[in-house]
């Protein structure tokens, strides 16, 4: 007699909640691709999720181009989204250098 069990893991995958409109740009490959995705990885037993591997899903910016998976701590970027509603992020690119005034012809 020969007894086959199967035993894996399979992870669910869905777009996280308030944040199904949000796209963010991806650190790996800098496209405009990065979406926020809930990821749960289970312990199977006969393909039958039996026990999470962890306690809550995880939370994570993925990018569909590079398949790049990042930890949504690592966005804190991303996580300002929630809340704010519409209205792109304002970029600061510094104070405006000092240009002409110095110089002097005579
Ligand atoms: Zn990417």
């Amino acid at each position: 007699m020969f007894f086959f069990f199967t035993c894996g893991t399979h992870i669910f995958t869905s777009r996280l909640k308030g944040y199904e409109n949000v796209t963010v740009q991806c650190q790996n490959c800098g496209n405009m691709s990065g979406r926020v995705y809930k990821r749960w990885e289970w312990f199977t037993f006969c393909f039958i999720p039996i026990v999470p591997f962890s306690f809550k899903p995880w939370r994570e910016v993925g990018c569909h181009i590079c398949n790049f998976y990042q930890d949504i701590k690592y966005r804190p970027d991303v996580q300002n989204h929630l809340g704010q509603g519409q209205g792109l992020p304002m970029h600061n690119y510094g104070p405006p250098s000092g240009h002409g005034g110095q110089h002097q012809f005579k």
